[in-house]
């Protein structure tokens, strides 16, 4: 097993290192370090310009093919682009969810209409995505999806509601896993559509969260229109094709967080030494055990990596579990850190609650272990289709 990254790499890192750097020292020093979870809400047009000008040198989409408009880096490359945009503190990403999942999923599904339509905003970051798969009754058992969609002419017409979608206020498209068909088995009656979000059949509504602010979105579909043609896959067989986005998002892109971790793990360092509470043995026992977990979660995921050919081997399957876990647990530990602190927001501002980053880190962090997947289901991906273990029963179909 090798676990270093050749010359060539580190050729391309030289590469990342110096742009981001010109970049985030120059004209976007303003969005530097902003923009992560819980501060999402900050800065959006800094962002989105920030989102065209990565588009405009091409690094929006640096893991796509170069016949798509991507870079076509090598996932090494990716893992070292996701790493230097960390260690430049580079800020959240608008066009996540376009970039990360709409874009594989149409490159891996679409047609070639549909790849020329809707790939090259993405690339240019001019529209935004949301993903439209969670629904009251449907989370964890996706399939379960009721909001409908139905063929008028040659526009699909889809109602009911969507929910915690992430920054749908703020998208233009949306991908929406629809039933398209009620007397199907539960996962053979669903559809993929590529639903425009600014329309009058279209209502979204921010949910104001624990930081106070609104990342994600209740959104309702009444009479909400498509075109006929904009339906990746085949009328009733979305299934496969929300399964492949999924599998995009626990991708490349989750390889290379250690490096963002590592700026928050040193920020609440610089706290433990700012308030003595490096002098307490139990906090220094716990600041090591996190810098040793997010060493191993380093070298799990170059060990991933030199056993990866194009695809991912089935060790990254611990990956989400890893570090979602690692992740809440940092919370935890940065308000123990601040102390009675901890409890104050607010600090220097007049908005009567105003959260500091680290506050919001920590009331964020609650969520990774749902989003993306939950612990609970994520056990069962290892267990089922990494381990081989039975698998949990599921309900009966309907009669
Ligand atoms: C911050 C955030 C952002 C999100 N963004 C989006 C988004 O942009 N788009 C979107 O579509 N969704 C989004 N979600 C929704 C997310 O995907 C769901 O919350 C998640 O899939 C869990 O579904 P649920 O909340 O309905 O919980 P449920 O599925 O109802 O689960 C409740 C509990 O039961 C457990 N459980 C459920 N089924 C099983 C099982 N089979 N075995 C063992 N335990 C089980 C779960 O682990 C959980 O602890 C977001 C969620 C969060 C928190």
């Amino acid at each position: 097993m090798d676990l270093r990254f050749s010359d060539e790499d580190e050729a391309f890192r030289a590469e990342a290192r110096a742009w981001l750097t010109e970049q985030l020292e120059g004209d976007f020093a303003g969005v530097r370090g902003r923009g992560g979870m819980g501060d999402e809400h900050s800065l959006f047009d800094e962002r989105l310009a920030w989102e065209q000008a990565l588009g405009a040198a091409g690094w929006t989409c640096v893991g796509w093919p170069k016949e798509h408009g991507g870079r076509g880096l090598t996932l090494h490359q990716q893992v070292i682009w996701y790493e230097e945009y960390a260690r430049a503190k580079g800020p959240g990403r608008l066009n996540h969810m376009g970039v990360e999942l709409a874009g594989p999923t149409i490159i891996a599904f679409g047609t070639p209409a549909q790849q020329q339509r809707f790939l090259p905003p993405i690339v240019g970051g001019t529209e935004l995505w949301a993903q439209g798969y969670s629904e009251p009754n449907a989370g964890s058992d996706l399939a379960n999806v009721s909001t409908f969609a139905e063929l008028d002419g040659d526009e699909w017409v889809i109602s009911g509601q969507k929910v915690w979608t992430s920054l749908a206020h703020w998208s233009d498209w949306c991908f929406v896993v629809a039933r398209t068909n009620r007397d199907a088995p539960r996962h053979r009656g669903l559809s993929y559509l590529l639903v425009p979000l600014r329309q009058d059949g279209v209502d979204i509504r921010p949910i104001r969260q624990i930081t106070g602010t609104s990342e994600f979105n209740e959104v309702f579909f009444d009479g909400a229109r498509t075109k006929a043609e904009h339906i990746v896959g085949d009328v009733d067989g979305g299934w496969k094709v929300a399964m492949g986005t999924l599998a995009f998002e626990r991708g490349a892109s989750t390889l290379g967080n250690q490096l963002g971790y590592r700026n928050e793990l040193d920020s609440i360092i610089e706290v433990a030494r700012r308030t003595d509470r490096l002098d307490d043995p139990s906090i220094r026992q716990r600041l090591a055990q996190a810098h040793i977990e997010l060493e191993i979660m380093r070298w799990s995921a170059l060990r991933v990596l030199s056993a990866a050919g194009a695809e991912l081997p089935r060790e990254a399957m611990i990956s989400k579990l890893y570090w979602a876990t690692w992740h809440r647990n940092l919370g935890n530990l940065a308000m123990d850190v601040l102390g009675p602190e901890a409890g104050l927001t607010s600090q220097g501002s007049d908005d009567p609650y105003d959260p500091t980053l680290l506050q919001r880190l920590f009331l964020f962090s609650r969520a990774d272990t749902i989003y993306g997947g939950s612990n609970q289901i994520q056990r069962n991906i290892i267990g089922e289709r990494a381990l081989g273990l039975p698998p949990e029963p599921k309900p009966a179909p309907k009669a």
